[in-house]
């Protein structure tokens, strides 16, 4: 595959809204064309683009917008995004494609790059532009040191961003959001905030209800909290879930979060890393939901659902709800 002459970013659309680190790879995506002096496609990823295009508005005139539906019918969620972004790859032939380095961004781009046969530089943390083309930096050995990485190869080359690295630029109309705006946002502004209130029920509560990525929107995320509500249970996440700014951070359960021991835990559309079960694991008695039957956490659960949380968890309120 020879390259072309664009440079082209995929950004992430979730529930119709472009997710904060999208924002990062825009500022990257637009230094690197202007130092190369080559064309932006901005590529929206995902489901709902026709909102998030609506919800941008106007964007720069020289930028052109590809789009790219991510249909996972039985498909896990990776495998969907590997097929859509590897087609839009394929059809836009960029110079250089810049994908999300969420947790999400790690688990498509390194196999979309293996199926186009590209070469590819993960956790990118500064681009530059010199006479003889791209060269980006990413840290090694535990950040103790940084390598630099020349981008000249005769093939497009792959590049996905460490979140929170670089500065945002808006996406057309809208403000640009970065990862620390959305963390300072949810920051406990005062005693009596909504955020540190999730944050007491959440320790030592004895009913936890977690969801993660696949409440995807507003929508999921109510369903949970009025899951939450019937059980009397506290509201937890997984670090996808705060990453997409659908949860606040407070309510991130993991090793970077919240170390609980309800006596119920239910883990709802979250998949079960090791960063989350580590905060999580101890819990007396373990319920997931999640559409995977492979999915990690139901190693770990005394009690599996399989299903679409959207089904699954409105008939379950609705059960709970019944008098006995
Ligand atoms: C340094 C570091 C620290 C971290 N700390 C934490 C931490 O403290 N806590 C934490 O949670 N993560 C943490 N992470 C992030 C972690 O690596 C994972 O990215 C995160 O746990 C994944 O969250 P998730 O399970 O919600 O998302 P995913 O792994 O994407 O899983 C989503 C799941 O939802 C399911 N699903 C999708 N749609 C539906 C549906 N409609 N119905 C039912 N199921 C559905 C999918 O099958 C999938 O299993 C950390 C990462 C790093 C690098």
């Amino acid at each position: 595959m020879a390259p072309g002459n664009r440079v082209l970013v995929l950004a992430e659309v979730m529930g119709g809204v472009i997710i904060p680190h999208s924002h990062e790879m825009f500022a990257a995506g637009m230094a690197i064309a202007e130092g190369l002096q080559v064309p932006l496609v901005l590529g929206l990823v995902g489901t709902d683009q026709d909102e998030a295009l609506a919800n941008i508005g106007t964007l720069d005139g020289s930028i052109e917008t590809v789009t790219a539906v991510v249909d996972e019918g039985e498909m896990l969620p990776y495998e969907a995004w590997v097929d859509a972004t590897s087609e839009l790859v394929r059809s836009v032939d960029p110079h250089i494609v810049l994908a999300s380095g969420t947790s999400f961004g790690n688990d498509y781009a390194p196999r979309m790059a293996a199926r186009l046969g590209l070469p590819m530089a993960s956790w990118v943390t500064s681009v530059t532009v010199d006479d003889q083309g791209l060269v980006v930096t990413r840290d090694v050995l535990g950040g103790r040191a940084e390598t630099a990485i020349r981008c000249n190869s005769g093939t497009p080359f792959v590049i996905s961003l460490e979140p929170g690295t670089i500065d945002p630029s808006p996406i057309g109309d809208i403000a640009a959001i970065s990862l620390s705006d959305v963390f300072a946002e949810l920051a406990p502004t005062s005693p009596g905030s909504q955020s540190t209130a999730h944050r007491k029920r959440l320790m030592g509560a004895d009913r936890i209800v977690s969801g993660g990525r696949g409440m995807r929107s507003e929508e999921g995320v109510a369903l949970i909290e009025e899951l939450a509500d019937v059980l009397d249970a506290a509201v937890g996440s997984s670090g996808a879930a705060v990453l997409m700014g659908l949860s606040p951070h407070e309510t991130q359960v993991g090793s970077s979060g919240e170390v609980v021991r309800p006596k119920l835990y239910l883990a709802v559309g979250l998949s079960g890393t090791p960063q989350h079960t580590f905060g999580m694991r101890e819990s007396q008695f373990i319920v997931a939901i999640n559409k995977d039957p492979n999915a990690p956490i139901f190693q770990l659960a005394d009690f599996g659902i399989v299903g679409d949380l959207f089904e699954i968890v409105p008939a379950l309120i609705e059960a709970l709800k019944k008098p006995a």
